[in-house]
């Protein structure tokens, strides 16, 4: 998707599309030139710089003289945020996430305790599970769902075999994020040895948060999450927990699979995952950045 289209959807005033040295800045009420809408090269390079702002005039922008200082006047603008959204919403392909990433939440599940000398192992969960707020969480009947407040980290470009002294130039933004699991179904794929998808991916199983910028984020490994359900605290836990830090899960993540732009990675659930019935209400955040509320509504699935 051009990113113009995105910015219109968003009605973002204009783009600025950089290669790093030189800028271009495109009023998005007038067509790309043809053959830089076509660049898919030049559109992927500048997809994480170009970037308008509903707060910034075209005009502002224009006025700069390189692309640092447009850089400047875009960072304090509330746009990056809203395109961080619409990377997710619209161009996001797939979310990793890590299993077993926290000692506490493995010793709770009765695993192994994890150590940072064993690779992470993942699984992926589909973007139809990805879940806004203002829309409800779905229980499939009889599937005893249960919640794991995590860490989200939203890739901003694509990248492959990522080092770690590389890995947060490859980060866009966070987000909070449940990695919501049908318990039930899990435990019984795990019985026969079965892979367990379904257990991960049915439809809103995957709420989260508004995209916060990688700016806004101190130190992404000392970030307290939380949940609460039905206004009781379920689950709190810090990020400099993880068993594999931020930089090794986008290295180890990145090696053998193409990352892409607005993928997502989970980073593992600290202690404290329990059931969501009918009617809670779940909040859950990261201390001082960020919260969300979504309520739990039976699925009673259609008679196929
Ligand atoms: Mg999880």
């Amino acid at each position: 998707m051009l990113v113009t289209q995105l910015a219109c959807q968003h009605r973002v005033p204009a783009v600025l599309l950089t290669d790093g040295i030189d800028f271009s800045v495109y009023p998005t009420n007038v067509p790309l030139p043809q053959e830089t809408a076509h660049d898919s090269k030049h559109i992927r390079q500048g997809a994480l710089h170009c970037i308008g702002a509903n707060t910034v005039a075209a005009s502002a922008l224009e006025r700069c003289e390189n692309s640092a200082q447009a850089w400047q006047v875009l960072m304090a603008s509330r746009a990056r945020r809203a395109l961080g959204d619409a990377l997710v919403s619209k161009i996001s392909k797939k979310c990793l996430a890590v299993g077993r990433n926290y000692v506490e939440h493995a010793k709770e599940m009765g695993h192994e305790v994890p150590s940072v000398s064993q690779e992470p192992f993942f699984f992926m969960k589909p973007t139809t599970c990805y879940l806004r707020e203002g829309r409800p969480i779905l229980l499939p009947i009889g599937s005893e769902p249960e919640h794991e407040v995590e860490l989200g980290l939203v890739i901003a470009r694509r990248c492959k075999r990522v080092p770690r002294d590389a890995a947060f130039s490859f980060i866009a933004g966070y987000l909070v994020c449940i990695d919501v699991t049908a318990r039930r179904w899990q435990r019984e794929a795990k019985a026969k040895g079965l892979p367990w998808t379904l257990a991960k991916s049915a439809d809103s199983f995957l709420p989260m948060s508004r995209f916060i910028r990688r700016e806004e984020v101190h130190d992404p490994q000392r970030l307290w999450l939380w949940l609460k359900v039905n206004g009781q605290l379920r689950q709190r836990g810090c990020t400099v927990d993880m068993v594999h830090d931020i930089a090794s899960l986008v290295h180890y993540a990145s090696r053998w699979m193409t990352l892409e732009e607005g993928d997502i990675i989970l980073t593992g659930t600290p202690a404290g995952v329990g059931p969501l019935l009918h009617g809670d209400i779940v909040e859950a955040g990261i201390e001082e950045l960020v919260s969300m509320k979504f309520v739990c509504e039976t699925d009673t699935g259609s008679p196929i």
